[in-house]
């Protein structure tokens, strides 16, 4: 016998487990059930190139065996089993790296809350919710029967285990039921929890048949029956099945703890054919960062063949969670071949089209309902979605029309509204040319932006583009139904008439040599300092060239170990501002040059603060506006003069 320390995510989750009073404790059948069940999938699989696997016990099955009178409750199964080492790890250790996060970040309080149990996967630990001791017994179908293994825990830190002798191929897991929690040896209670939870598994789930008193007095023993429907829920028709069975199913089937948001169930016939069933979470899954993750289980012709099938989605798609029921595959794929298979690709492109239309559909119903699941769509997964704006260059346009953003044209009681590039286009006014946008590192910085004041003017809406995605997104997405994109922070000049372009060069003649003296001054971070008419109340904006990088994005880029070189700005002044105004007449009178380069060094600074950026020397920014402000209290106010 070998003594185990469980995992310390593992020690933390049973301590969960054991003392909060979690309401939906019956889950636990449904998760030893679905273990049950993905084990006889395992086998199925192995044994289409190994028959002799299967060979005496040919019909997979779970098995559930109440036995009242030691309070014993038994989930049986003929599956693939598991050997000893297999036991150690699987049923000693949690896989899951998003669990393991989200145990590890959970505070001591926190960690009594039951609630939190619904929030993420447990599996099999969920037993120690109804028993307070469990043991399993197992044996992998590829090994003989001296080869078993026997696993068993109080759910405390430890378990042991220990080599068996073992005939028949599969795992019994019996739980040695709390005291309170009995009505789980009930076969009526039993029944239900089957069906409710079970009923899609496709495997027969059978139960000992209810006995009269009369038989049970003759002593006889019960034959089993199967209970659950024992039908892949997506081979039904769609029409017959019910709102809770679909979320039973993904529930159960796809290891999720929420309600969906959506879901997409469909079948393909013709040259390619396959049935799908896709979910996207109501939540965010807490594996959401984890690139390599897709939600999808593949199937080929009702049979199991991998879980997180990779090839089938793009990792912009990682977060549908779902099962794809191929008929053109052939059975005995594995990993590498499918990434060679004509079919998968093809599969693929037709999923991604599927979901993306449905998503555009449901962001652009009016039901309430659908309007709300659109909304949780783009809240959690919206910056994920995104990231295929970038990737996929084939479904850009389409995807386009899923993605929302916030906009400048927000009604001011819903200013978190957001909108889509449709929408966006439908209310252009006659003469404006572009789609704009503004980038920004946060949606405060985005809506104070000076940027924002010609288009404001002018009644030009701007998308507000905040997200770190948005910055590699501006970059790829050139176009939107034939309409340029153009950033408020470049050097667009379509806000100005005619008139304004004339006015703004009788006033380049007059601010000639300012503009050159604040050019020189500047030379070393600035690439032009000319006059502007996107500015209405501030003095001054940064401005990018046609094809240079935001300082976010050059920010980025260096982050990710890119050595990039500064990327100078143009500074734009606005010629009727009272600043501008007043520093370009201290020019004109000969001041003395020093003291105007401080005072244009604090202008470009602010001018970045002003965008939300990071000015470059921040001592220095303090140490000039420290001086001024000695100035300024030194000096008598001028409003005092004015008012006598
Ligand atoms: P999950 O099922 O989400 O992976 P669990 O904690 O429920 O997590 O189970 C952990 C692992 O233990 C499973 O992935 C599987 O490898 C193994 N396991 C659990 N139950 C069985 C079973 N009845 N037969 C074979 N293996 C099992």
């Amino acid at each position: 016998m070998t003594q185990h320390v469980f995992q310390t995510e593992v020690q933390q989750l049973l301590h969960l487990m054991i003392h909060s009073l979690y309401s939906e404790r019956e889950i636990f059948l449904r998760e030893l059930i679905s273990n049950a069940s993905d084990a006889c999938d395992k086998l199925r699989f192995q044994s289409l190139t190994n028959s002799a696997l299967l060979r005496g016990d040919e019909t997979l099955r779970v098995d559930v065996l109440p036995q009242a009178e030691e309070k014993l409750l038994v989930i049986q199964d003929n599956g693939v089993g598991m050997t000893e080492a297999e036991a150690v790890e699987h049923l000693g250790t949690i896989a899951k790296s998003g669990t393991k996060a989200f145990l590890g970040s959970l505070g001591e309080d926190q960690k009594s809350n039951a609630n939190l149990i619904g929030q993420f996967g447990v599996g099999f630990y969920s037993a120690f919710m109804v028993a307070d001791r469990i043991v399993v017994e197992s044996r992998a179908a590829s090994v003989d029967s001296d080869h078993g293994v026997r696993w068993e825990s109080t759910g405390d830190g430890n378990f042991v285990t220990e080599t068996i002798t073992r005939a028949q191929r599969g795992t019994t897991i019996t739980l040695h039921l709390k005291d309170d929690a009995k009505d789980f040896l009930e076969g009526w209670r039993l029944r239900e929890l089957i069906k409710k939870y079970s009923d899609y598994v496709a495997y027969p789930v059978r139960l000992p048949k209810h006995l009269t008193d009369e038989e049970k007095k003759k002593g006889a023993s019960a034959d089993l029956e199967q209970v659950n429907a024992g039908q892949a829920l997506w081979t039904r028709p769609k029409d017959g099945i019910t709102d809770d069975q679909y979320k039973e199913f993904y529930k159960s089937a796809c290891k999720q703890w929420d309600e969906p948001a959506t879901r997409l169930h469909f079948s393909v016939e013709g040259t390619l054919s396959f049935t799908a069933l896709l979910f996207v979470p109501g939540q965010k899954p807490m594996d959401l960062f984890d690139r390599d993750r897709r939600g999808l289980g593949l199937y080929v012709r009702r049979v199991f063949v991998m879980d997180d099938c990779r090839d089938l989605l793009p990792e912009y798609l990682r977060f549908v969670r779902g099962v794809v029921d191929s008929d053109d595959l052939p059975l005995n794929v594995s990993r590498e071949i499918l990434q060679q298979q004509d079919t998968v690709a093809k599969l693929r492109k037709q999923l991604v089209k599927r979901i993306l239309d449905h998503l555009q559909k449901l962001g652009s119903s009016n039901e309430e309902e659908e309007k709300k699941a659109f909304a949780a769509i783009d809240a959690n997964f919206g910056p994920v979605l995104r990231e295929g704006l970038v990737s996929d260059f084939e479904n850009r346009e389409r995807l386009a029309r899923v993605v929302r953003y916030r906009s400048t044209a927000a009604p001011a009681d819903a200013p978190d509204q957001k909108t889509g590039l449709e929408d966006y286009v439908r209310r252009m006014p006659e003469g404006q040319k572009a789609i704009y946008f503004i980038t920004a590192p946060s949606l405060d910085a985005a809506k104070s932006s000076p940027h924002l004041e010609g288009f404001k003017k002018k009644g030009y809406e701007v998308l507000f583009m905040t997200d770190q995605v948005d910055e590699w997104v501006a970059q790829h997405l050139h176009e939107f139904d034939k309409r340029p994109l153009a950033s408020v922070a470049k050097g667009v000049d379509d806000l100005a008439s005619d008139e304004d372009k004339k006015a703004l060069e009788e006033s380049t003649k007059t601010y000639g040599g300012f503009l050159g003296f604040c050019k020189e001054a500047l030379a070393d971070d600035v690439s032009d300092v000319r006059l502007s008419n996107r500015l209405t109340d501030s003095p001054c904006c940064l401005v990018g060239e046609e094809h240079g990088m935001t300082p976010q994005m050059e920010e980025l880029m260096r982050r990710m170990g890119q050595d990039m070189p500064k990327q100078k700005r143009i500074l734009e002044l606005n010629a009727q501002h009272p600043l501008v105004e007043k520093l370009q007449a201290l020019h004109a009178s000969g001041s003395e040059a020093s003291r105007l380069k401080e005072y244009i060094a604090v202008m470009r600074d602010q001018a970045v603060l002003a965008e939300g950026g990071r000015i470059a020397d921040p001592a220095a920014f303090a140490r000039r506006v420290q001086a001024l402000l000695v100035g300024a209290v030194d000096s008598p106010p001028q409003t005092a003069k004015a008012g006598g």
